[in-house]
């Protein structure tokens, strides 16, 4: 299999071992010591995402349940990959929350059922 993984720290593209995350130790060691905050910022722009994808989802249901097309979510800032926690209904419909909205997938693959966390979903 083609090894398409890129180098964390110069972004060159990588051959050989699929598990290699830099091109040398000199990326590597680059890459811990030339940004000493990056786990931090790392943290911080998922929270904003988060935050981001929950303003996306409220601002699309402001109340009850609403069907709403992903894109429009993601013209609103909504980046499906972050999630806060996920939560099965009794029907067995997963549903992924961001805080306390959460949107499940419908039959319509452009479409997710949005809804507002309640006390028994906890
Ligand atoms: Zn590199």
């Amino acid at each position: 299999m083609e090894n398409t993984q890129t180098c964390l720290y110069c972004q060159a593209p990588l051959k050989g071992r699929t598990d290699k995350r830099f091109c040398d130790n000199q990326c590597k060691s680059a890459y811990h010591n030339g940004k000493p905050d990056s786990k931090e910022n790392y943290i911080k722009e998922i929270n904003k995402q988060l935050r981001r994808n929950r303003s996306a989802l409220r601002y699309a249901c402001p109340q009850g349940k609403a069907t709403v097309r992903k894109d429009f979510l993601e013209k609103l800032g909504m980046n499906f990959k972050y999630n806060t926690h996920d939560w099965k209904s009794q029907s067995g419909t997963m549903y992924q929350f961001c805080y306390d909205y959460g949107y499940a997938q419908v039959e319509d693959p452009l479409k997710v059922l949005i809804i507002q966390q309640q006390n028994y979903m906890v």
